[in-house]
């Protein structure tokens, strides 16, 4: 090992995640092979087997629970026409600068009707739910596809955080009452609760968004924002309640009971897979490079045999034995390439590989292994006899230990504010501040962009849960507050 230095390009990453989060995170999408953004498009970029492996697992684990609650998939074109898009007058008000426009189409030339991608598929499925919902026997409908959208970010981009590309799932839900409907919006925040935090293990907590800060088209936003501990938070999935803004110009209609003709009630909910992924890189990883969740790991066990010379052939059989046994059960490789062994050990370590099996002569002596935990380098020494035992426990407690170790408890971070002064103090040390609010509807807008201006932070909104906080005043106008809203700097 003393010719570490030599062995530099492998040896991870160079700059702390402390002192310089932007420099860490580009290192490790390069080193860990993650993403390349060489691509000669700007904003579009090139996922690597590594990232994509663990995006597709997301994704299943997703698809799963929006089955098991009710939702089956579809898949729509990508193109939306125009006149789709003009239905919705606050929609496409919201969308349009943001819209790549396909104006032409091979040696025809010029389209009669300008397309657009879809940046999202509402004004896509609606127009096709007219046709598929006739009675209140349809309802609820409630459909979901994984696919990509394309919006053009006018913001710095960066991969998995933003890019003018990106891979989400959007469900979409039609129901007879407005009643149904908000259970479906709370049955979303719970489905981002499970998803996020317990398999994924980004701590979250979920606001009802300022009129001025919805989705264009949506009667009321609810978006989960990560807590990623510093004070700055990260906007994650949301889920909208359109009311009945999207079914009037696209006519989701339904014969009720009563045989009346009514309008659906709709939600919409999206969870865009890039972006978790890459919150959940950065805010999971550490000096030495990705810690993965167990089930997401792309190699999950990696088997590196300690080679002395004389001693190749005992060494690489018991390795092949003990991947036998475990890769029925395990993603696992054997690490035999001609690296150093400190090179394999950074190398997987960098990877994210969650538990590293040594074989070496001197432990097949005493018929024994040492295994290794990457998220917090625990060392174990186990009999070979127990070896198939310790791997399932260490298996099936690894994300259960990372997702305790990454809880941020939401509580710590908040400092109740009832003068602007301190406010802007409060941002400053990395608090997300808690205090009275005159409005989060329309009204409200013009103190929130003071907040913006003078605070340097946003008003994320209303917490969804519990609200034990209660104000008089609103913190910049002094008017009577309406309600208690978070105001945080934001990523
Ligand atoms: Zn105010």
């Amino acid at each position: 090992m003393a010719n570490k230095k030599k062995d530099a390009p492998l040896a991870g990453i160079t700059v702390s995640k402390n002192e310089d989060f932007s420099a860490w995170y580009t290192e490790l999408i390069n080193k860990a092979e993650l993403a390349d953004i060489r691509y000669n498009i700007k904003g579009f970029v090139c996922y690597r087997s590594w990232a994509t492996i663990t995006i597709k697992r997301m994704y299943q684990k997703y698809e799963a629970i929006l089955e098991k609650n009710g939702h089956l998939p579809l898949i729509m074109p990508s193109l939306i026409p125009e006149s789709n898009f003009l239905l919705e007058a606050e929609h496409v008000k919201g969308f349009a600068p943001e819209v790549f426009w396909v104006t032409e189409a091979g040696s025809s030339g010029k389209l009669t009707e300008r397309l657009a991608l879809r940046p999202t598929s509402e004004t896509a499925l609606y127009k096709m739910y007219s046709l598929w919902i006739r009675s209140y026997k349809d309802l609820p409908f409630k459909r979901y596809q994984s696919c990509q959208v394309w919006r053009y970010e006018g913001k710095m981009t960066r991969p998995f955080f933003r890019g003018r590309e990106f891979h989400w799932i959007e469900a979409h839900d039609v129901f007879a009452t407005k009643e149904e409907a908000m259970e479906q919006v709370k049955q979303d925040m719970e489905m981002t609760y499970k998803m996020l935090q317990d398999e994924f293990c980004i701590p979250i907590i979920f606001f009802e968004r300022p009129q001025w800060d919805k989705f264009s088209g949506a009667e009321k936003t609810f978006a989960a924002d990560a807590l990623m501990g510093s004070g700055k938070v990260l906007q994650l999935p949301s889920t909208h309640f359109l009311g009945q803004n999207f079914s009037k110009p696209f006519n989701v209609k339904f014969i009720d009971k009563d045989g009346k003709e009514k309008y659906g009630w709709i939600t919409c909910y999206g969870p865009a897979i890039s972006r978790i992924y890459g919150a959940m890189i950065a805010f999971l990883g550490d000096d030495k490079g990705l810690i993965l969740p167990f089930d997401l790991a792309p190699i999950q066990i990696v088997i590196v045999p300690i080679i002395y010379k004389g001693k190749e052939d005992i060494v690489m059989s018991k390795a092949r034995e003990i991947f036998d046994l475990l890769k029925d059960k395990y993603h696992v490789k054997i690490d035999d390439s001609d690296e150093s062994v400190g090179n394999k050990f950074y190398y997987w370590e960098l990877k994210g590989v969650p538990l590293r099996i040594e074989v070496g002569p001197r432990d097949i002596e005493k018929e024994q292994v040492v295994i290794v935990k990457r998220h917090d380098s625990q060392k174990y020494i186990v009999k070979e006899n127990e070896l198939e035992k310790k791997i399932d426990e260490l298996a099936s407690n690894y994300t259960k230990e990372v997702r305790e170790k990454s809880l941020i408890d939401f509580e710590s971070q908040i400092e109740i504010v009832y003068e602007k002064d301190t406010a802007i103090e409060a941002i400053k040390n990395g608090k997300i501040v808690c205090c009275g609010f005159c409005s989060i509807d329309k009204d409200g807008e013009p103190c929130a962009e003071v907040v913006e201006k003078e605070i340097g932070a946003f008003v994320r909104g209303k917490r969804v849960d519990e609200e034990k906080h209660e104000f008089g005043t609103c913190l910049i106008c002094g008017k009577e507050a309406k309600c208690t809203v978070y105001l945080a700097k934001s990523y």
